[in-house]
């Protein structure tokens, strides 16, 4: 048996899928090559795409009037891209912070232009980063080109169980739904753009998903150089330059994986259940694992918890690791240990780790 991968990124991938990449190696579908050595402007390849898409589509139900694109860059590109294209001829941005990445975010959203990034919130002043601030504390303008949020801080491990929801009159919201998408349901209307590093939950990085609704393309300016330019992208179905090929090959073969595990619905239910068990491991211990986030903002995807004590985590994440229980640390400035349990991770895992919790309770606690 492999062992349990709990990383937060890249992380686990469904091990069929796996095999399934194992068996095309060679000679994908009977072409005699692998899809990493095929052009991406061949029919083969642009199946690939395509079906990827579709696929992505009737998992997340995404409205016809929104565009799907598989950039590169990461996540972090699209900190500055969005900027760049979407707040062209405004003044403000409103930048919500609630841990480490819609930090970095807010600190790169500006940068090549003169636009205004406005700290609509900070989760860190309000909460110490152990809640979230619901949107009604967010201090947003009718008139800012849009409203960035996080909606699973992967480090802190944080996450907006209830999806904030803005009047008619906001801005529109862009989200960074790297860690988090496709494992629970979501109305992809609620946003103006979704954009996710694929190596969250997805995929292999490389691939960045983008979900742009039509209609803020036509904000997208001759003056941004094309490659950063999502509608010269759109323009170019997906191909204005050569895209994360075999990245994108992986995310389609894991929206298949989805698709026959009863899709986005039967994934929240699970990932509810093992986010559930993990959680009440922590809270049934007596105080000797502490997770210190507020019930509502607990993050399905990112579990953080510590002993307390620097030396005991240590030993829970090195004999954890001995025990097939890998990658277990905390991010370097939190400290402690954090459980990543994405779509690919199984119940089984999370109840190995809760078993594994226990024993190491019993001798040290
Ligand atoms: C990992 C992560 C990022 C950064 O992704 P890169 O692909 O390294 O740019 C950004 N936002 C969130 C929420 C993440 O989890």
């Amino acid at each position: 048996m492999r062992p349990y991968n709990f990383s937060a990124g890249p992380a686990v991938l469904p091990e069929s899928v796996l095999r399934t990449a194992q068996q095309d190696m060679l000679d994908y579908n009977g072409t005699g090559f692998s899809v990493m050595e095929m052009s991406h402007r061949s029919d083969m390849f642009h199946s690939i795409l395509y079906h990827a898409e579709q696929d992505l589509r009737q998992l997340l139900a995404i409205p016809s009037n929104y565009k799907v694109l598989f950039l590169q860059g990461g996540a972090s590109a699209h900190f500055t891209q969005i900027a760049l294209n979407f707040a062209n001829g405004f003044k403000r941005i409103d930048s919500v912070v609630t841990g480490n990445w819609s930090g970095i975010a807010h600190s790169q959203m500006g940068k090549l232009s003169d636009v205004k990034v406005h700290l609509a919130a900070h989760g860190g002043d309000l909460y110490h980063y152990n809640d979230l601030p619901p949107a009604s504390q967010w201090d947003i303008s009718p008139d800012s080109a849009f409203v960035h949020y996080v909606i699973n801080e992967t480090v802190h491990g944080l996450q907006y169980r209830d999806i904030p929801q803005l009047g008619k009159d906001a801005p529109p919201v862009i989200c960074d739904m790297s860690s988090e998408i496709l494992s629970r349901r979501i109305n992809v209307a609620d946003f103006g753009v979704i954009y996710a590093g694929a190596q969250k939950n997805v995929g292999p990085s490389g691939a960045t998903i983008v979900i742009i609704r039509e209609d803020l393309l036509g904000r997208c300016s001759e003056r941004v150089p094309n490659v950063w330019n999502y509608q010269k992208h759109i323009e170019k179905d997906g191909m204005y330059n050569t895209p994360a090929t075999y990245p994108i090959y992986m995310a389609g073969l894991v929206f298949r994986w989805l698709q026959t595990q009863g899709g986005v619905a039967q994934m929240e239910k699970i990932n509810t259940l093992k986010a559930q068990t993990l959680y009440d491991a922590i809270d049934g211990s007596g105080g000797f694992y502490r997770n210190p986030i507020q019930p509502q903002a607990r993050s399905y995807m990112n579990v953080i918890f510590t002993t307390g004590d620097k030396t005991l985590d240590e030993r829970f994440i090195e004999q954890a690791a001995v025990r097939g229980l890998m990658f277990l640390r905390g991010y370097p400035v939190l400290g402690g240990m954090r459980a990543s349990i994405y779509n690919a991770m199984p119940l089984a895992g999370v109840e190995a780790l809760v078993a594994f919790m226990a024993g190491f309770q019993r001798r040290y606690g």
